[in-house]
């Protein structure tokens, strides 16, 4: 993570189950939470050897060739949360009857260090269906590029896509954006990476194929896919058109699908998911430079709009000036509102004032500069990933002002509570969104022009770029080096 403001990232929301329960430590954490630890070790272990063992058993009738390997490590379909020490289980169990690779994802509680927080985690038992080699899987070949172990390199892989359901939609990905969250998963960097793991979640193309019960789109489209490709479609948030706080919700790569199957990403020739997180291109936006609002664009909009940011004459500030910065620029102004960028030089002030037409910028850590705009701004977009100072932000809010966070810091950031109680002030997080809010802001950035500032690089350059993305080397040279470009194929 870099220390500027152009260090913006939070593309998968973090995902916690629906039983899951936070609770604050309140005394002396440092000597409680060993013991926990200890009797979770146990137990996790236990229940977890027992499950798989159990479960082989019971459905492949002993043709048990492995047995179980506890880890450390949950795999995909557990609970995380980032900068936590996981603490969950996973039994391992192969079949010799059907060569089915069975997981027992698990157990227990986890440890928030970081934060201070007891993290019970729900148990659940999956069953991922790594019968064969992923090119053997389903009936429809693909060709992508994965990471194979932490190493993060990426290299050529076939596998393969499921048949077009009913209500499925294929389409040939024309362009895949880089978002650095693809730089942590490749890397294993959150500890929740199953490999070969193909990244890519920002994926545009055109149709191809569809089932028979699509109607959305047709054979020819322009579509997308973002951050998700399923939830449970019952629970209140998905009730809400809210998918992407589902408990259940399933990210495009590096999650378990309902059919059991690993989910692989946009660095691929083809994608195939269920028409309701199919989003439509309209034809006057181009899809290169659209790709990055399915992550970018929509973990802006959607604060906006949601803590009522939206609206012409609104004082909206936006921190921060990478990836998600500068959409978070063009969607308020296009809304309207007055704009003004605080980031902690003065680098970025041309770029800010006349490239995106912001009002104005403020230097964050120029006393006098927040002093004089202190209590003018009604919201302020807070993209930065990198640990900072908050009592600067919450002081340029009036009163009943919001300070959304959308960047995710790994750690812990101070609290200033008085200047909260006094305005009666309040500090939010957003996730993505919706896909009903997906195709909304999709469909005003087209028609506001709204784009992402972006690089098409080629495929085989991949490898080099992400090396740029994570030492950051590329931040002089190009504008915003988080949303770099696939020409995929
Ligand atoms: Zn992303
Ligand atoms: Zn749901």
């Amino acid at each position: 993570m870099g220390t500027e403001g152009a260090s913006v990232e939070i593309s998968e929301p973090l995902l916690v189950s629906e039983t899951q329960q936070i609770k604050p430590v309140e005394e002396e954490p440092e000597q409680q939470i060993p013991e926990w630890k200890d009797q979770i070790t146990i137990r996790g272990l236990a229940v977890s050897a027992l499950l798989g063992t159990l479960f082989c058993i019971i459905t492949h009738k002993l043709n048990l060739t492995v047995g179980i390997i506890p880890s450390l490590n949950v795999g995909a379909g557990a609970t995380e949360l980032k900068g936590c020490e996981d603490l969950g289980f996973m039994g391992l169990a192969l079949c010799s009857n059907c060569n089915t690779l069975a997981e027992i994802a698990g157990v227990g509680r986890g440890v928030c260090w970081v934060n201070g927080l007891l993290v019970k985690q729900r148990m659940s038992l999956t069953q991922i269906n790594m019968t064969k080699a992923p090119e053997a899987q389903h009936p429809v070949k693909a060709f992508g590029w994965a990471a194979t172990d932490q190493s993060g390199h990426l290299s050529p892989l076939n596998f393969s896509r499921r048949a077009t359901g009913d209500e499925d939609v294929r389409f040939k990905v024309l362009y895949c954006g880089i978002c650095h969250s693809d730089l942590h998963s490749i890397k294993n960097e959150w500890g929740f990476s199953t490999y070969p793991l193909v990244p890519g979640h920002e994926i545009v193309g055109e149709v191809t194929e569809v089932g028979s019960k699509v109607n959305k789109v047709k054979v020819g489209d322009k579509v997308g896919v973002g951050c998700m490709v399923g939830a449970c479609h019952s629970c209140e948030q998905c009730n809400n058109d809210l998918e992407n706080y589902c408990p259940k919700m399933i990210l495009t790569y590096n999650s378990i699908y309902h059919d059991g199957t690993i989910t692989y990403g946009g660095f691929s020739d083809t994608m195939v998911a269920n028409e309701h997180y199919i989003v439509r291109f309209p034809e006057n936006l181009p899809l290169e430079a659209g790709a990055p609002l399915l992550c970018a664009g929509i973990t802006v909009y959607s604060p906006l709009k949601y803590f009522g940011f939206a609206q012409p004459g609104k004082h909206i500030g936006v921190v921060g000036l990478g990836g998600l910065g500068h959409v978070a620029v063009k969607f308020a102004k296009a809304f309207g509102a007055k704009v003004t960028v605080i980031s902690t030089s003065t680098s970025k002030k041309d770029e800010a004032l006349e490239h995106l037409g912001a009002d104005s910028f403020l230097v964050s850590r120029d006393a006098d500069q927040i002093q004089d705009a202190m209590n003018t701004m009604d919201g302020i977009i807070d993209t930065v990933s990198a640990v900072h100072p908050l009592l600067p932000l919450i002081s340029l809010l009036k009163s009943h002002g919001t300070l959304v966070m959308v960047g995710a810091p790994d750690k812990p950031l101070e609290l200033p509570v008085p200047p909260l109680i006094v305005g009666r002030k309040m500090v939010a997080g957003s996730a993505i969104g919706g896909m009903k809010e997906t195709q909304e802001m999709i469909d005003f950035a087209a028609k506001h022009n709204i784009t992402a500032d972006i690089e098409v690089i080629s495929m085989d350059y991949v490898n080099t770029a992400m090396e740029r993305l994570a030492k950051g080397d590329v931040r002089y040279r190009f504008r915003y080096q988080r949303w770099k470009h696939l020409g995929c194929y």
